[in-house]
């Protein structure tokens, strides 16, 4: 059955999710005689995380799982920027309200062509004492990823102030677009 053009976002969304149900297979596989284990079914649906390069920077300690969880969405470009927005068909002005440049919000417009976010990433680096050209996301995220670990508290804290940025980027941006917080903060690719 077809995702409905006239339903809304909720009723879109319930439709695209019926594929999850296609990928989990057999139910059955998850249940032990008649006892359903919804936490194996669960943990196996989840994403694994890969190693990749960007491990160490979302798993640094002592990161609250909300921003965890935006940084993790970030990292895969899943955050839901209003040029996504649009083609999830719904209406929402696509041009980013942080700064004034008059361009598309996408994700690499938000991190970091865009004049607020950068100036803000910007700012920060001067203030902890590292001068360097800012450049795209997945250089940001390379470039974070090869320095921080839990060891070096000097890069420790440098990882919390990208994860506060990446997470203040957001709560700006779902302001800035009047999205309710939390609802759209992305989703599958
Ligand atoms: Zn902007």
């Amino acid at each position: 059955m077809e995702t409905p053009k006239q339903a809304t976002w909720l009723v879109r969304k319930i439709f695209h999710a019926r594929h999850w149900f296609d990928d989990l297979g057999d139910p059955n596989k998850f249940s032990k005689g008649e006892n359903f284990n919804i936490k194996h079914a669960y943990t196996s649906f989840r994403p694994q995380l890969p190693k990749v390069q960007w491990r160490a920077l979302v798993l640094l300690k002592d990161v609250i799982p909300r921003k965890q969880f935006i940084l993790w969405m970030a990292v895969q470009n899943m955050l839901a920027t209003t040029d996504r927005l649009v083609t999830w068909i719904i209406q929402v002005d696509p041009l980013c309200k942080l700064c004034s440049i008059g361009d598309i919000e996408t994700h690499k417009h938000l991190f970091y062509e865009c004049t607020y976010s950068r100036s803000i990433w910007h700012f920060l680096l001067n203030w902890i004492g590292i001068r360097k050209q800012i450049g795209e996301w997945a250089d940001e995220v390379r470039w974070m990823a090869k320095r921080v670990n839990n060891k070096n508290p000097k890069w420790a804290i440098l990882g919390f102030v990208f994860i506060a940025v990446v997470y203040h980027v957001k709560e700006m941006q779902e302001a800035s677009n009047n999205i309710e917080e939390g609802t759209l903060r992305g989703q599958e690719k």
